[in-house]
């Protein structure tokens, strides 16, 4: 089957090309994102292979199923930014990986809790040029600290693990208590008591419209004063200018953030002799007390390597049986 792979960077073509060897696709990747003018490249190809920042709206779907496209084969877990009524609608398959390394987004969530925390990036600045002061580097104990977990799926379960084995007492939020954590010891309550009881508050729900903005100006006024927050989740999770006036008011003390809700003009891409444009953006990246990765949690060479085998899967079970292994439809949404 001729799949057309969009958003490809070089690490995306070696695991891609390794896995689809020897199944025999044919891949074709192209470095622009999917949006409804770009579609045209996918002419000729039965499936197209898409990230986070693909737009697979249904402007992009149309064009996508006027050129004989079946299959949008997501190459990762979320799957927030494909309009699933319109691919129903025009007959398109959607397929995601479901999990790749939940580990590898867990992991990176500590990474940068204690970065945050102990100043790990200023002090590597500092120490390289001469300076050792230890000003404006003190941290706190994570030992001891209660740590919100929201959504105790794959990855939330795993960050929730990595938290208790530093020491913090975990409680978390989600509409299905995962046994996992209840039989280690994790509490479920409610979205406010997380928010009130919390000294760090760790996002892991996916984005959907009951998510989107959960952390707005009224879920910072119930957080204690001095919060850290953790997003690793989807951007538009948090309410930016509502986070922006939380760290001016110094009620959130430190910010970590994977994801960013406008990241699809930013993310991915080398913009360091651009001017940047997000005002917003630009000020989050003035405070101290902000660190920022640019989507990388998933990024790591077990993640990589398991996303192109299902991806892969995904496409070969399609093209042999019209049906991939991991559907995702407003069928399965609803269930
Ligand atoms: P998952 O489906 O296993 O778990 C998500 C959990 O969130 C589920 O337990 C679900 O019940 C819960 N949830 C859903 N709505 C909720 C709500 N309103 N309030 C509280 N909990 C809610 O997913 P996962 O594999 O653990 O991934 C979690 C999210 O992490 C993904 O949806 C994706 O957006 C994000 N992610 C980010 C990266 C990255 O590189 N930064 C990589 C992979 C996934």
């Amino acid at each position: 089957m001729k799949v057309v792979v969009f958003s490809a960077k070089p690490y995306d073509r070696a695991f891609l090309h390794e896995a689809a060897r020897p199944l025999g696709h044919d891949l074709v990747f192209v470095e622009a994102t999917l949006t409804a003018d770009s579609a045209v490249l996918a002419d000729g190809a039965q499936a197209v292979c898409v990230f986070v920042n693909d737009h697979c709206d249904a402007a992009a779907l149309e064009r996508l199923a006027g050129l004989g496209v079946k299959l949008v084969a997501l190459r990762c877990a979320g799957f927030n930014n494909v309009d699933l009524q319109a691919a129903r609608r025009l007959g398109i398959a959607v397929a995601r990986v479901p999990a790749y390394s939940p580990h590898a987004v867990a992991e990176h969530t500590l990474a940068l809790v204690l970065a945050l925390n102990r100043k790990i990036h200023r002090a590597y600045n500092r120490v390289r040029e001469g300076n050792f002061a230890l000003d404006g580097l003190l941290g706190f104990d994570l030992h001891g600290k209660t740590v919100g977990v929201v959504g105790t799926g794959q990855i939330g379960a795993i960050a929730a693990g990595l938290f208790q084995g530093f020491g913090c007492t975990v409680i978390a939020h989600d509409m299905y208590e995962n046994p996992d954590c209840v039989a280690r010891g994790i509490a479920y309550v409610s979205r406010e008591e997380l928010f009130a009881r919390a000294d760090i508050v760790s996002l892991h729900c996916p984005l959907t419209p009951q998510t989107r903005h959960m952390i707005d100006a009224d879920a910072i006024a119930r957080m204690k004063r001095g919060v850290m927050i953790v997003n690793t989740s989807r951007g538009a999770v948090i309410d930016t200018p509502a986070v922006l006036e939380g760290l001016k008011s110094g009620r959130i003390g430190n910010l970590a953030l994977d994801v960013y809700e406008e990241e699809g003009d930013l993310f991915f891409e080398d913009l360091s002799n651009t001017i940047l444009g997000d005002d917003v953006f630009a000020r989050l990246l003035t405070f101290p007390n902000v660190l920022i990765t640019g989507h990388q949690a998933f990024f790591t060479k077990e993640a990589l390597g398991n996303i192109a085998d299902t991806t892969l899967a995904n496409i070969d079970a399609f093209a042999k049986s019209g049906a991939p292994l991991h559907a995702v439809s407003v069928e399965k949404i609803a269930e």
